[in-house]
C-alpha cells in the first residue's frame, strides 16, 4: 500500500540526515497522518551546528559581497515562486489554517527574501571623518557566525522567513529548528536554497523538540547568537539558558494586543477590522487582537453589527477557498482554549457568542472551535489578562482617551495594538501612549516588511524585518586609524 503522507530527514550540510525515532504529524483538520519529521536528538544538533560552524569559519558564504548574497537569495526566490502551489499545501496540511491564509503566508515569504535581498546590497557600516586631519573612524559591520534559530508552529514559513533571509543576507550560516509539529515548509524551502546555489552549509535544520534540539542551540559554545519566537514561558529558559556562553538571544514572544474603537470611527470598516484581528488564522497569531476596548456611547450598536458578521464566518475544512477559519493546531492546545471559555463564563463574562468546540464530520481527532465573544469582561479576569492563542475575543468598554489608554496597556505584554478612528488627535495621542512595539491606525495584523516587529515588556526584545532585522544578526566592530606623526606616550 502506497503511503500518502510525506517523510521528511534532517537537512544537515546539504544531505538528508535521519535519527531512529521519527514525530508523526496529524492534520488537527482531517484526523489523517500527513506528515513524519525526524525526531533530531543531541547527535545530529552537533552534525549541524559543525556543518554551519564551517560554512561560517571556512567557506565563501560570509567572504562574498552583499551584490553577490543578494543574486542567491533573488535566485532562491524564483525556485520558491515554482514551488508556490506545493508550498501553499504543505502548510494547509500541517497547520490546518485556510487556504487563502496559507497562500497569504507563501507571497509574504517571497516579499520578504526580496527586502531581505536588498537589504544584503546596502548593509553597511559607517565612516567618521571629523575627528582632526589625521584621524579616521570607521566601524565595519560584520555578520556574527553562526545562528542559531528556533521557529514556532502557527506561521512555520513566514517566521522562517522573518528570521532565514536576514540571518544569510547579513553573511551568517544558521541551524534551523522548526516546530516539531509543522517541519515541512522549513525543510522544502531550506532545499530550494540550495537548489538556488547556495552554499551547503548555509543553512541546515534539524526537526525535533525543544529539548534537546532548541535546548542544545541555546547552550552551544559553537552556536554566536539565537533568535527564538515562541511563548514567553519558553523565552524565559533561553534567556536563562544563554548566560553561559554569554550569547545574544532575540526573543519574539507572546502577546494580548488589543483593538481599540472610538465612536468618531468609520463603523463597518471598525467591525471588519475587529473580526479580522481576532479570527484570522483561527487566533493563533502572537498580534492577535483578543481585547477589543470599545467607546461606551457606541459599544451596543457595534457589538451587534460584530456578533452578525462573526455568525457569517465559516470554520471548517482549510481546503475549501471560502473557509475563514481552519483548526486549532492540536487537541491539547484546543483543551487549553476551552479553558479559557470556561475562565470567561465562571468569572461572569457574558457569552455574546461561539463557545463550543466542534468535530468535523463526527472526527474526534478534528480540532475547531466556534469563533467566541465574551461582553462585560472585567479588567482582572484571566481572558483580559492571558494570551489563550485561539478565536476568543474579550470585550470591554471606555469612556475618554485616558481610560483607553490605561485599559490597552493594562497588560504584561506590549507586541501590537489597533486603534479605529477618525480623529488625528486620538490617533497621534495613542499611537505615542501605547506601550508596544507596533502600532497600526485604521488597520489591522498588517505591515510591509520594511517595518520592524518586535516586542516591548514581555513579550520579548530584538527585532525581526526592517533594516533593523538585518543588522540583529551583525556586529560592530571600530576601526581607528591614526595617520600624523605619532607623539609619544613616554619621552
Ligand atoms: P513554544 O514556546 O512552545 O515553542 C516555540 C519553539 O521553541 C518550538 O520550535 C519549540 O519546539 C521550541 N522549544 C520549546 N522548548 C524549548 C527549549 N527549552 N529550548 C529551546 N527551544 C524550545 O511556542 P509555540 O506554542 O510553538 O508558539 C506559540 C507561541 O509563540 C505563542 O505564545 C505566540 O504568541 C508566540 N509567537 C510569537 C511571535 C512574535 O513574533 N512575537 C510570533 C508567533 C508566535
Amino acid at each position: 500500500m502506497s503511503k500518502n503522507y510525506r517523510t521528511y530527514n534532517h537537512l544537515i550540510n546539504g544531505e538528508w540526515v535521519g535519527s531512529e525515532a521519527v514525530i508523526e504529524r496529524i492534520s488537527p483538520a482531517t484526523g489523517e497522518k500527513v506528515a513524519e519529521f525526524a525526531n533530531g536528538t543531541a547527535k545530529e544538533v552537533e552534525m549541524a551546528i559543525d556543518s554551519a560552524r564551517q560554512a561560517f569559519d571556512n567557506g565563501i558564504w560570509p567572504k562574498l559581497s552583499g551584490a553577490e548574497r543578494s543574486q542567491y537569495l533573488r535566485r532562491w526566490v524564483e525556485k520558491i515562486k515554482e514551488n508556490k502551489e506545493r508550498l501553499i499545501q504543505i502548510e494547509v496540511e500541517e497547520v490546518g489554517k485556510a487556504i487563502k491564509y496559507a497562500r497569504g503566508d507563501i507571497e509574504g515569504s517571497i516579499g520578504l527574501i526580496e527586502y531581505a535581498a536588498s537589504l544584503t546590497q546596502t548593509l553597511h557600516g559607517e565612516s567618521f571623518s571629523n575627528f582632526g586631519e589625521n584621524y579616521t573612524g570607521l566601524t565595519l559591520r560584520e555578520p556574527i557566525g553562526v545562528v542559531g534559530l528556533i521557529v514556532p508552529w502557527n506561521f512555520p514559513a513566514l517566521i522562517f522567513n522573518q528570521k532565514v533571509p536576514f540571518a544569510i543576507g547579513a553573511g551568517c550560516t544558521v541551524v534551523v529548528k522548526p516546530s516539531e509539529f509543522t517541519s515541512g515548509t522549513a525543510l522544502e524551502m531550506s532545499k530550494l536554497a540550495e537548489e538556488a546555489g547556495i552554499p551547503k552549509g548555509v543553512i541546515n535544520v534539524v526537526t525535533g523538540y525543544g529539548d534537546p534540539v532548541g535546548s542544545r542551540l541555546v547552550t552551544s559554545e559553537k552556536v554566536d547568537i539565537v533568535s527564538f519566537t515562541g511563548s514567553t514561558r519558553t523565552g524565559k529558559s533561553i534567556i536563562r539558558n544563554s548566560a553561559e556562553t554569554i550569547k545574544p538571544v532575540a526573543v519574539e514572544l507572546g502577546g494580548k494586543s488589543a483593538v481599540t474603537v472610538f465612536a468618531d470611527s468609520n463603523i463597518d470598516d471598525a467591525v471588519d477590522g475587529v473580526v479580522f484581528g481576532i479570527n484570522f488564522n483561527q487566533g493563533e497569531v502572537c498580534v492577535s487582537t483578543s481585547r477589543l476596548i470599545i467607546e461606551e456611547s457606541i459599544a451596543d450598536k457595534f457589538l451587534d453589527k460584530l456578533v452578525s458578521k462573526v455568525k457569517k464566518l465559516k470554520v471548517g475544512n482549510p481546503f475549501n477557498e471560502d473557509t475563514d477559519l481552519g483548526a486549532l493546531i492540536h487537541q491539547g492546545h484546543l483543551n487549553k482554549v476551552m479553558e479559557y471559555v470556561n475562565y470567561g463564563k465562571e468569572d461572569g463574562a457574558i457569552l455574546l457568542t461561539g463557545g463550543n468546540e466542534i468535530k468535523m464530520e463526527n472526527n474526534e481527532n478534528t480540532c475547531f472551535i466556534e469563533p467566541t465573544i465574551f461582553d462585560h469582561v472585567q479588567e482582572n479576569h484571566r481572558i483580559f489578562q492571558e494570551e489563550i492563542f485561539g478565536p476568543v475575543l474579550s470585550v470591554v468598554r471606555f469612556n475618554g482617551l485616558e481610560d483607553a489608554i490605561a485599559k490597552v496597556n493594562n497588560t504584561i505584554y506590549g507586541l501590537a495594538n489597533s486603534v479605529w478612528t477618525s480623529n488625528i488627535n486620538n490617533a497621534i495621542n495613542m499611537s505615542k501612549a501605547i506601550k508596544s512595539g507596533t502600532v497600526w491606525i485604521n488597520t489591522i495584523i498588517d505591515g510591509p516588511p520594511q517595518l520592524p516587529l518586535g516586542g516591548y515588556k514581555s513579550s520579548g526584545f530584538g527585532k525581526e524585518m526592517g533594516q533593523e532585522g538585518m543588522e540583529e544578526f551583525t556586529q560592530i566592530k571600530s576601526i581607528n586609524i591614526f595617520t600624523g606623526k605619532r607623539q609619544h606616550f613616554f619621552k
